[in-house]
């Protein structure tokens, strides 16, 4: 045993054949539980030989269609359907979703930026450790579900890499087809869409994991278009990876992938000051370069003028600000170009 060994138990065999639910143990000594642990739900399905598939929601507290869509594929699995093995977590960040908040309520920490995590860390730093040093090795795909959380919305996308690699390139294309997401961004997986590379995708992709996320909702609640997404998909790609059979014919496909490349910080806008946000623009819509994104007004001065906020890139409006209260920082929304 490494000395990096996750303090994290489970009683859960990642070997065994057959359905198993359990926990994974976050050590949780408090005043109220002197040798508690915090119990994260977990299923691992495994039928004979296959590639394995990580299935995580949750990452963030407040999102949802994840979390729904990826309990429901283990209530209704049908186990000799599946060649190789599913890892569900439907609620990576547990304490932050029970407490329905993006980030954990014992540490602050964002879970999807503080990774690789650490052995010794908090308890999100435990979680991100285990991720890195127990789940993505031993996994071949990763699906990871996301929403905008409480303070964005977005329309249900799934977010690809931008491989340059044909090979690489080849799979991913033949996942998103499989998939049929109404939109597909691609981004920049390893250093995410604010540039920093303490992102899943980043580790995912150290360990040789094919990866894939999405956002398909957001505002703290569920999009019903963004869950049927995102269910859809699962089933569709599953079936296409050989992983899991169709128990019922496959949905009506769609057709039509809106294509789009979220690639300069142009296509972002940010409140210059703290007011109250008042949106210029609305999700679904293209928006000219040098497009008003909102104003922002004072708070304390209904008189004075307001503050006009601009996108300098022009694209297509994938992400909105759900909150009006704006911290100088906050992010009001964002475009993306056409692939
Ligand atoms: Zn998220």
């Amino acid at each position: 045993m490494s000395d990096d060994k996750s303090m994290i138990g489970t009683n859960i065999d990642f070997d065994r054949d057959g359905l198993q639910t359990g926990t994974l143990r976050l050590p949780h000594s408090v005043h109220r539980s002197a040798y508690g642990h915090i119990a994260i739900p977990i299923a691992v399905a495994k039928n004979g030989e296959g590639p394995t598939v990580l299935l995580t929601g949750g990452v963030h507290g407040d999102e949802y269609e994840g979390p729904i869509a990826l309990a429901r594929l283990v209530r209704e699995l049908d186990l000799s359907r599946l060649s190789g093995r599913l890892i569900v977590v439907p609620a990576v960040n547990y304490p932050a979703f029970v407490a329905g908040t993006r980030t954990s309520p014992i540490d602050d920490i964002n879970l999807n930026r503080t990774f690789p995590g650490k052995r010794n860390g908090t308890a999100t730093e435990m979680i991100a450790h285990y991720v890195t040093t127990e789940l993505l090795p031993r996994s071949d795909y990763l699906v990871d579900f996301h929403a905008g959380g409480s303070s964005l919305q977005y329309l249900p996308t799934l977010l690809a890499p931008r491989w340059s690699d044909p090979e690489q390139k080849q799979r991913l294309e033949e996942f998103i087809d499989a998939f049929d997401p109404p939109n597909v961004v691609y981004f920049d997986s390893i250093r995410a869409l604010s540039g920093e590379d303490r992102v899943i995708g980043n580790y995912a992709h150290q360990n040789n994991v094919f990866f894939v996320t999405g956002e398909f909702g957001g505002g703290s609640t569920v999009n019903i278009e963004g869950l049927a997404v995102v269910e859809n998909g699962l089933r569709a790609v599953l079936s296409h990876l050989k992983v899991l059979a169709p128990a019922a014919p496959l949905p009506k496909r769609r057709g039509k992938v809106r294509r789009l490349v979220m690639d300069d910080p142009g296509l972002y806008a940010f409140a210059p000051r703290r007011g109250f946000f008042e949106p210029r623009f609305a999700l679904g819509d293209e928006v000219p370069a040098g497009a008003l994104a909102g104003l922002i007004y004072d708070l304390d001065n209904p008189w004075a003028e307001p503050v006009p906020v601009h996108f300098r890139h022009g694209g297509f409006a994938v992400c909105i600000r759900t909150f009006s209260l704006v911290e100088a920082g906050d992010c009001l929304g964002h475009l993306a170009s056409p692939a």
